[in-house]
């Protein structure tokens, strides 16, 4: 079936819908969504939205630009970070005006707390920037926006997985979904096509990502042959529960939770004197990680199992219930431990993208040079870039809501001023081959091994710590699994909501960008926010201050004869010079 739109959004999270939003006021808007809108990970995000609202404190904008280069350890691009501060002040009382329900300070203004990174004047001290409402903040901006987005009519295909994307040249002409509930092959034709399609951290074994987190709109343009950007800079998020790696939210810290070690040391005093806990996520993860290695950790064996504790006992049960009701619900059900008695046991988690499709400030897609006519990318798929090598807490959800929504105004502008391409007769071919491939009646291994096997591999050599003999491994690892997804079949070859199929889908994809990630990983040869070597300890200006784009060379052809290619583009650096980094 083909279906024909002004503009298509691939993914409901808090990018897309805030796009569909801005489009709709100005053209036909299509939401495409593998999942129910309200279930995308963005209703998972607890802690809060920064923005220098100064409710509580004097705040600035130009503060929380400077913090978020700083946090970024200095690869991030500064224009488009004083954007994000800036325009992050509108969109949150826009969202407050649209109804979403922040917590309230006595006064009756958005309650704000503080949170990693983010200071006043310029690393003072912890500033209070962080809009929240609860622990509960990604919910609400999604029932916010879901609503709106109905009442402005966007038309909703909810449970269509998107399995390409259709080009002619360096246009967007569409996209190629598959309907969940029925199997059947449907393609959107559209002037505009946006990717929201959130994070990847599924490509790792620990993670707070959830299931549906496994980059298929990187990956999908990555075949298509869009570089990605910064793939190498993922962030561990320091507070994942032991082994399950479901988020505690920094918010904990925020409120004035900390970490201890075995002894009940407070040792963040020995990495970040000034912002201890509240340091940003890569150091506190570092920290965490060198506790371990000390034998400090609470099982004290060195395993890579090991943790520290979270101790929020002193906050107080109002407080804990108060502000972070959902974390004390998950640390009862999954741990049987109540944080208002007792410390929770916490382990770095994979958590964060920083890197994905390359866009300029209005979410089009770019790589320096090739503007892509017709297709943008925001949320956390894509790469501004505004969190650089280590993204701030809060961060990512003033992402969603300005790039988001700048996006979706410029694609309503777009669309005005040009036509639909033709549909190409070839639009369906690279995945109907791939169909055909996986259910041709041959024998085949499951895909189960290769999926734990690419996610231990990413977790033990691209992970916290990294050096060149473990990329290595990894890329050989990696590649050797790709080889082996080409072997694999469908077990079960029904029509409706074929999960089996699904997670092949998702498994090529992730294996993809898998390769993405440890090619450029490798290549690095320094240590930048999120990316420490322990070959290359220090952060290096002269060679380093740019960004990766790595390339899949020759997708279409035999895995042994597909490779990365790499190339760099400069860093903005226009406003701040680059310092070291200390807390
Ligand atoms: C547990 C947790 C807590 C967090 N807390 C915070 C926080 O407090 N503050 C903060 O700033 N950040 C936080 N983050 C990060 C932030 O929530 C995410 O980066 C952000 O929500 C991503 O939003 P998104 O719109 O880019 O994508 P998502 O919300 O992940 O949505 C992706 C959408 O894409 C769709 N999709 C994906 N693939 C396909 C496909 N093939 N076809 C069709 N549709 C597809 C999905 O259905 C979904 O609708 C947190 C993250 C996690 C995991």
């Amino acid at each position: 079936m083909i279906h024909e739109f002004d503009a298509v959004i691939v993914g409901a999270g808090g990018a897309g819908l805030y796009a569909a939003l801005e489009a709709s006021r100005g053209a036909r808007v299509a939401v495409v969504s593998k999942l129910y809108p309200t279930r995308s990970h963005t209703g998972a995000a607890q802690g809060g939205i920064g923005a220098a609202l100064g409710n509580l404190e004097e705040d600035r904008p130009v503060w929380h630009a400077y913090d978020t280069v700083k946090g970024g350890d200095y690869l991030v691009d500064q224009q488009a970070a004083t954007i994000l501060a800036e325009e992050a002040v509108r969109s949150v009382y826009e969202l407050e005006n649209m109804g979403l329900p922040f917590s309230r300070t006595a006064d009756g203004k958005i309650a704000q707390r503080r949170f990693g990174g983010h200071t006043r004047n310029e690393g003072e001290a912890p500033v209070h920037r962080s809009c929240y409402a609860a622990d509960r903040t990604g919910h609400m901006i999604l029932q916010t926006l879901y609503q709106q987005c109905i009442r402005e009519n966007v038309v909703f295909f909810d449970e269509f997985q998107t399995v390409d994307v259709i080009l002619d040249g360096q246009r967007v002409v569409g996209i190629v979904a598959l309907e969940l509930r029925t199997g059947e092959v449907h393609i959107f034709r559209a002037k505009a096509v946006m990717f929201a399609t959130g994070g990847f951290g599924r490509m790792f074994k620990v993670t707070s990502n959830a299931l549906a987190c496994t980059g298929d709109g990187p990956a999908l343009l990555a075949r298509a042959g869009v570089p990605m950007m910064d793939m190498e800079f993922f962030q561990f998020h320091p507070t994942g529960i032991y082994k399950m790696g479901i988020l505690i939210t920094e918010g904990v810290r925020g409120e004035g939770g900390f970490m201890r070690n075995a002894s009940g040391e407070r040792f963040m005093q020995r990495y970040a004197p000034t912002l201890l806990d509240l340091a940003p996520r890569d150091m506190c993860s570092r920290a965490i990680m060198q506790e371990i290695a000390a034998g400090r950790g609470v099982r004290g064996d060195k395993r890579i199992d090991d943790y520290v504790w979270l101790d929020a006992t002193h906050l107080g049960r109002e407080v804990v219930e108060a502000k972070i009701p959902d974390i004390a619900d998950f640390c009862r059900t999954y741990l049987d431990v109540d944080p208002a008695e007792k410390s929770m046991p916490v382990q770095p988690t994979a958590h964060y993208a920083m890197g994905g499709i390359p866009t300029d400030t209005w979410g089009r897609v770019t790589d320096g040079s090739i503007v892509w006519d017709g297709l943008y990318a925001a949320g956390e798929c894509a790469c501004v870039s505004v969190h650089g090598a280590n993204r701030l807490g809060t961060n990512s959800l003033v992402d969603l809501i300005v790039f988001g929504r700048r996006a979706g105004q410029h694609i309503r502008e777009y669309v005005q001023g040009s036509s639909s391409a033709a549909l190409p007769s070839t639009a369906e071919d690279r995945f109907q081959a791939l169909l055909s491939r996986l259910t041709d009646g041959k024998a085949g291994p499951h895909a189960g091994p290769v999926h734990e096997a690419m996610q231990d591999v990413m977790m033990t050599h691209v992970g916290v710590y990294r050096n060149a003999d473990s990329m290595q491994t990894a890329m050989d690892r990696v590649q050797a699994l790709r080889a082996q997804f080409e072997t694999l079949r469908l077990s079960d070859t029904s029509k409706n909501f074929n999960s089996d199929l699904l997670g092949l889908l998702e498994l090529q994809n992730m294996l993809d960008l898998s390769l993405l990630t440890a090619a450029s990983a490798l290549q690095r040869t320094e240590s930048r926010g999120a990316h420490s070597r322990e070959d290359y300890p220090d952060r290096d200006d002269d060679q380093w201050l740019k960004h990766t784009l790595a390339k899949l060379e020759n997708p279409d052809g035999p895995v042994e004869q597909q490779s990365v290619g790499i190339d760099y583009r400069a860093v903005d650096v226009s406003i701040w010079k680059p310092k070291p980094r200390t807390y």
